[in-house]
């Protein structure tokens, strides 16, 4: 996720952050049953990799930048083909651009294929120096921002690929380099598609993943734009979503505060969602370390996002809606429950801090008791102003509470 510099218009995503064991003691069989799908899927690994001291944070044009790709390539060849086709082996999974490098895959649909199915992470994060309560520690390794997001679409990609047959349409998947410095790898490629963007159906984007905004948030989780693919790809979410125990938000494009590459497809017309955890304590700080990533949540996060690639993959195409330029009511009805939820963590902040949360709940709850036919501008503006202020807030305070000692 990319910092809020040059966002004019104060807007939020509730976010969280939430970090717990793999092994979860006295979970349910289906529960395991989930968790042991996520780790056969190499969640824990690719994690283990990327987010490791080795990478030194994945800042663009480094050592440890090429250490990921390779490490990517090294895991897309087992099931996946270079999308470039104007390089042949290991140069046919990357996109060079000023300053950094994509890399990007297919899994081929059945011939003949002229359609596709674009599933995106950023592998690329601040390298040293961010802020940090550790004087010993100045990797900021980024594992929920985001080798949590590359690690569910590397997941995705196998289980797409080990299906019986070829999918119908051609998934492609894409690691973006320097989302950091401003969306410039998402921006390059739709400068410069691998594919027809006009043939691409629908795109998947994934940022800040196995992360909790609060304690009392931690089954919580956003699921952003969907109304850019209209009632074919918001429903297409909401049946994604009912799978598993996590309660995911639908929030309209805007609350995404354009901080993730999902803003450059939604720009180029493709219809999109973007799936994130939004910005806790740990964002951007060298605590975001593997001990911080929730695995338990991101197990159900792959799974969620696999329900919706596979639905753009055999299922109807969308036809694009653009995005909604404002907030409305739904977006107050998907807020509900998480500011309500959050009150249970109300001691954690300063007084000056409580009373900017309390207002929001009271202004969503106000906002939903009035009913749609009474949603009018104010009620934009007072989500917008609120919810922006709450996630200066969220993103601010100490990311200790927020380790898994497991981890
Ligand atoms: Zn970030």
């Amino acid at each position: 996720m990319t910092s809020r510099r040059g966002f004019r218009l104060a807007v939020a995503t509730l976010l969280f952050v939430t970090a717990t064991g793999i092994q979860i003691v006295g979970a349910s069989p289906s529960t395991n049953a989930i968790l042991g799908q996520g780790n056969r899927l190499g969640l824990e690994r690719d994690l283990g990799f990327l987010a490791s001291d080795a990478t030194q944070g994945r800042d663009n044009d480094t050592p440890g930048s090429t250490l990921a790709q390779n490490y990517l390539i090294g895991e897309l060849k087992h099931f996946a083909v270079g999308a470039n086709t104007s390089s042949t082996g290991d140069d046919a999974f990357k996109q060079p651009m000023p300053g950094g490098t994509n890399i990007v895959a297919m899994i081929p649909g059945r011939a003949p294929t002229n359609e596709y199915v674009l599933v995106g992470a950023h592998y690329d994060h601040l390298g040293n120096g961010c802020r940090s309560s550790d004087p010993n520690d100045d990797v900021c390794n980024g594992a929920t921002d985001n080798a949590a997001g590359v690690a569910n679409v590397l997941s995705i990609g196998r289980e797409i690929a080990q299906r019986p047959g070829a999918p119908r349409r051609t998934v492609v998947l894409a690691f973006w380099d320097r989302e950091e410095d401003g969306l410039l790898g998402s921006a390059f490629y739709v400068r410069n598609p691998l594919v027809p963007l006009a043939q691409t159906v629908g795109y998947v984007n994934y940022d800040i993943q196995g992360a909790n905004l609060l304690p009392s948030l931690e089954r919580d989780t956003f699921a952003i734009g969907a109304e850019t693919g209209g009632a074919r790809l918001q429903s297409l979410v909401r049946s994604s979503a009912q799978h598993g125990p996590l309660d995911t938000h639908s929030l309209s494009a805007i609350f995404g505060e354009n901080r993730s590459d999902y803003v450059n497809l939604i720009g180029a017309g493709v219809p999109t969602v973007f799936y994130s955890d939004a910005t806790g304590p740990c964002y951007h700080t060298a605590q975001d370390g593997i001990r911080a990533v929730d695995f338990w949540k991101l197990g159900f996060e792959a799974r969620m996002g696999l329900q919706t690639v596979e639905g753009l993959v055999d299922g109807a195409r969308p036809s694009f809606s653009g995005s909604n330029p404002l907030a409305t009511y739904g977006d107050a009805v998907a807020l509900q429950p998480t500011v309500n939820k959050a009150m249970a963590d109300i001691g954690r902040f300063s007084m000056s801090d409580r009373s900017t949360l309390l207002q929001l709940r009271a202004d969503v709850n106000r906002i939903v008791a009035e009913g749609p036919a009474n949603f009018d501008s104010a009620d934009v503006g007072t989500m917008l102003g609120e919810a922006a202020a709450v996630v200066q807030i969220l993103n601010s305070g100490p990311c200790a509470g927020f380790q898994k000692p497991g981890n």
